[in-house]
């Protein structure tokens, strides 16, 4: 149960700069037309009405590039890397804080991910509760993440000239702790509530069926001949793997110096959209298809991951979908796959747009340079340092 507070919108920055003294502060900045999450050194930096990122706030959790140990080829030194920061990620959206507590789970299974587990120990998640949808791609609504008060270590709702506070955690104690917070008082309810009760409003229903039902939707489908269509269409460019905040796959690569005798460990973020990626020794491609990548994606996102760790592997934030450049959306083919075993088949809007689409370079270039831009926003290189930009 959440202890509330209220903050007062005019002490954000004064907020902001207590912060600074003893974290790295990251926020939603715009850069290039679009919106990031890099560091901030006033809160006028930020927008916190942002609609949604590029690339999610996981580069500071698991970085797009990381060197995990470095050794001496003869064996006689092995040092594992780990470089934290403490980190507060200021107004991370709900979608992306259920995709951390995916992550944790994750990284937490079998062999504990030491790597990550220090990089998240360092790291406070103030959110902030979004008002309306961010895209027409969006589904968190149906995927239960929009409004997730209690999730993080603190949660800020817009009410006016004040935020309401949650503060869900002692990290978020922490934060609040020498800032100019004030008491909730019985007269901020029925405000708070109001403000929650018009938000819903502003969020429908976009699949066609209950989210509960989309496992054995997913398992029913297995043998849809929707999976062709859709690998038909994939141009295999791996950007909705790239923007997904619950996608965690990576490559490991060994390299060793010139001399040969020292050498390290880097992982890189994955795609399972890549045609190599389930090539194994011997040359034999477990998923060689594009439809065989495809099913395998949205299999794990609604399927495989919820058997696995009890949460469902997409949280529906639409970056997918957004940034595919062939329209290629799980709403639409999720909903194409309901309707084709309610015996309704109908074309999913994905192909209708996909054949009508004429890409342009503008468009081509303008959604590959945002994820480009936002990764290169910081973070995303070595151990959530943050790099020149
Ligand atoms: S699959 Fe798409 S909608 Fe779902 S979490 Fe990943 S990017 Fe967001
Ligand atoms: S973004 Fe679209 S085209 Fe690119 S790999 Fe993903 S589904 Fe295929």
């Amino acid at each position: 149960m959440s202890d509330l507070k209220t903050i007062p919108k005019s002490a954000l920055n004064e907020w902001v700069q207590r912060l600074r003294r003893r974290f790295r502060v990251v926020g939603p900045k715009p850069k290039n037309g679009q919106f990031v999450f890099a560091e901030i050194e006033t809160a006028v930096e930020m927008a916190l009405d942002y609609p949604t990122t590029c690339v999610p706030p996981k580069k500071y959790l698991f970085p797009q590039q990381e060197t995990l140990l470095r050794y001496h080829l003869d064996g006689s030194h092995i040092q594992a890397v780990i470089e934290t920061e403490p980190t507060v990620i200021f107004g991370i959206h709900t979608c992306d804080v259920q995709a951390t507590r995916l992550f944790d789970q994750i990284f937490s299974q079998g062999f504990a991910d030491q790597h990550y587990r220090a990089r998240r120990e360092d790291i406070y998640l103030i959110s902030i509760e979004c008002m309306s949808p961010c895209t027409e791609h969006a589904y968190c609504h149906d995927m239960g993440t929009s409004h997730l008060p209690e999730a993080a270590d603190l949660h800020l709702t817009d009410v006016g000239h004040m935020y309401v506070v949650h503060v869900n955690t002692p990290k978020g104690e922490s934060l609040l702790a020498d800032t100019l917070a004030e008491p909730f008082t019985a007269d901020w309810q029925p405000i708070y509530d109001r403000v929650i009760a018009k938000k819903m409003e502003a969020f429908e229903k976009r699949l066609d069926f209950d989210v509960t039902e989309l496992k054995e939707l997913l398992h029913d489908g297995y043998r849809s001949p929707l999976w062709q269509n859709v690998g038909d269409d994939c141009l295999v460019c791996g950007m909705c793997t790239q923007v997904c905040p619950t996608c965690v796959c990576f490559n490991m690569v060994d390299e060793a110096d010139l001399t040969q005798t020292e050498g390290q460990r880097t992982r890189t973020w994955d795609s399972c959209q890549a045609t190599t990626f389930a090539l194994v020794a011997g040359g034999h491609n477990f998923r060689e298809a594009r439809m065989s990548r495809q099913r395998h994606r949205f299999m794990r996102k609604g399927k495989y991951m919820h058997d696995a760790y009890g949460l469902l592997g997409c949280v529906g934030c639409g970056r997918c979908g957004s940034t595919c450049l062939v329209n290629i959306t799980p709403i639409n083919v999720l909903n194409a796959l309901y309707h084709e075993q309610q015996g309704e088949p109908k074309v999913p809007e994905t192909q209708e747009m996909v054949h009508e689409m004429e890409l342009s370079y503008e468009d081509v270039t303008a959604r590959s340079a945002g994820v480009a831009v936002d990764l290169h926003a910081g973070a995303s290189q070595n151990n959530g340092r943050t790099l020149p930009h």
